[in-house]
Order: structure tokens, then sequence, then C-alpha cells
């Protein structure tokens, strides 16, 4: 919400941004107690390969459901945990849940699924996301670094490109990947593209959607793709719906998909029975 209303508009607005900050308040501490009290959990959603159809890997994805028994989208409560600080704790949480998660699923025979973890901004340039990532890696002895991918967004960048690169790259030396998620919206920028070191592209669900229509943006969406791989990264697409998406995306050469074509986030007992379904690959 902050970062769609213009700077200038604030005084103008003052009413709503009252209602804005009491509601925020509220969530705040909704999010506290669901925090303390284990009513946070994660689903994870499959990525697949494009040309073998193999799942590769699947994003961890923070679910809260609140005491009336509703769902509130992590849309809306990320960006206030991340304005008070609270998503710091909140983040290490998710990246210990989902090696331990990963760790369950290797046992299960899936040794070598892959894990997205989201890590926002705020968390990211803690002085100590090092020490927290290598503790987390720590305690989960049976998952290779490797498997692990961290998940980053053009925000970023608001760090100081410098520093985000140097971070990646500590990152990188201890094996774990670094993917740029929801790349072509926000603030995005090509230069500062090649200067940061990320193994991923992930393409936003915004241009899949223009893919297989004459919209503005439907070309962009598709130069997307060999800009990743000139670029030395794997390129994913999020949010593919239709197989007509998927159609284009493969004869595009993209590398993976993530959507609702091939599976909603889910919790990870039904991950294991939904693994189990899908046919043997060589
Ligand atoms: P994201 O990381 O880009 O995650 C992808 C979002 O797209 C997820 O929304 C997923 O449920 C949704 N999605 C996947 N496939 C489809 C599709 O085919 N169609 C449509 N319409 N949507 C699809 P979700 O779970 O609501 O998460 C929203 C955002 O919240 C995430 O976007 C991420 O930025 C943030 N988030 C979620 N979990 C975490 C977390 O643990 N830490 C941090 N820092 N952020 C998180
Ligand atoms: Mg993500
Ligand atoms: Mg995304
Ligand atoms: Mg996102």
């Amino acid at each position: 919400r902050a970062k769609a209303g213009g700077q200038g508009r604030i005084e103008y607005f003052t009413p709503a941004l009252g209602a804005d900050s009491k509601e925020r308040t509220r969530l705040l501490h909704g999010l506290h107690r669901a925090f303390d009290h284990d009513r946070l959990f994660l689903v994870y959603q499959p990525q697949v390969s494009l040309t073998t159809g193999e799942v590769l890997g699947v994003e961890a994805l923070l679910r809260w459901r609140a005491e009336d028994g509703t769902m509130v989208p992590p849309d809306r409560f990320i960006p206030v945990a991340e304005r008070s600080g609270l998503i710091v704790n909140l983040g290490t949480w998710v990246l210990r849940t989902a090696l331990y998660d990963l760790g369950r699923l290797h046992a299960q025979g899936f040794a070598r699924l892959r894990m997205a973890v989201n890590v926002s901004a705020v968390q990211f340039s803690q002085p100590d996301f090092l020490d927290i990532l290598d503790e987390a890696l720590r305690d989960n002895p049976r998952v290779a670094p490797e498997r692990l991918e961290l998940e980053i967004t053009e925000s970023v960048a608001m760090v100081g490109m410098e520093r985000v690169a140097a971070l990646m790259r500590e990152v990188q030396s201890r094996q774990v990947a670094v993917a740029i998620d929801d790349f072509g919206t926000g603030f995005s920028s090509l230069s500062y593209l090649d200067c940061l070191p990320a193994d991923r592209l992930k393409i936003d669900r915004a241009f899949i959607n223009l893919l297989d229509t004459e919209r503005p943006g439907a070309r962009i969406a598709r130069m997307i793709v060999p800009l990743g791989h000139q670029l030395g990264m794997k390129v994913l697409a999020e949010g593919v719906e239709t197989e007509s998406q998927a159609n284009i995306l493969r004869e595009l050469g993209c590398d993976e998909a993530q959507g609702y074509r091939y599976a909603r986030p889910m919790p990870l007992d039904e991950l294991l029975s939904w693994l189990q379904q899908q046919p043997p690959r060589p």
C-alpha cells in the first residue's frame, strides 16, 4: 500500500492513511499472536521442468489462518511484517521449517528435490543474515546446501547494488542458489540485472498472463526468456495457468514453470501424496 501511494499524496489522504495504520497495527498484533501460537504454516508449490515435466523443486509459501478461520493473504501481512521488523524472526522460522521439511521430503525418496524460500529485503540486509543461514544449514545436516534456493525480489537493490551482489556471492559460496523473484515488476532496471550474480530468473505472473495475447507487454514477456539465458541464468515462469502459456514458454526455451496449471501450493502431507502420484521420470 505504501509502495502504491505516491509520496506527495500523504497529506491529502490523511484520514485514509490513519485507517491504514490502525489496520496495520491490528494486523501486526494478530500476526504476533499467530506466530506465538503456531497458527502460521507453510505450503509448497511444485516447480516443474518444461522439457521433461519432472518436478525439480518446490517453493515455500507462508500461510496465516486467523482465529476466525479465514486466511490472511501474504500480500497483506508480509508488508506489515516488513515494516515492523517482525519479518526477520518470521523469515528465520520459514527458512528453518522449509529446510526441515525438505529433509523429510528427501527421506521420503525425493532426494533431488530443491526448496525455494522467499527472503525479504529487510531480512537479507540484516548484518547476521549469513549466520542465520549457516545455522539453519548446520541444524539440517541431511539437506545438501545446493538443494536450497533463496528468492529475492528486485527491492533488495534498494539496499545497494554492491552490497546485494556481495551478499549473493556469499550465499552462493555456500552452494546455496539465488533466484530473482517477480522479475519485470516494481523497480525494474535492466542494468542492475547484469550486476547481480543470480542463478535463476523468475518471470512475474503479470508477464505470463500476457504471453498468449496481443496486449502491450506481450513481446517484452517473450524477450525475458532469452534475456535471462544471455545473462547466464535459468529461467522459471511464475503463475502458469494454461496449456497455451506452457506451450509458448516451451517454444521460447524457458526452463521451468510454476503455477495452477501444474499444482497449487499444498501443505507438506498433501505435497507428498501429490509427488507420489507423479509418473516416474528417467
Ligand atoms: P511470490 O514469491 O512471487 O509467490 C508466488 C505467488 O503466486 C504465491 O502467492 C502463489 O500462491 C501465487 N501463484 C502461484 N501460481 C499461481 C497461478 O497460477 N495463478 C495465480 N493467480 N497465482 C499463483 P502467495 O502465496 O499469496 O504469496 C504472495 C507473495 O507473498 C509471494 O509472492 C511472496 O512475495 C510473499 N511471500 C509468501 N511467503 C513468504 C515468505 O515466507 N517470506 C517472504 N518474505 N515473503 C513471502
Ligand atoms: Mg517467490
Ligand atoms: Mg514471484
Ligand atoms: Mg511476489
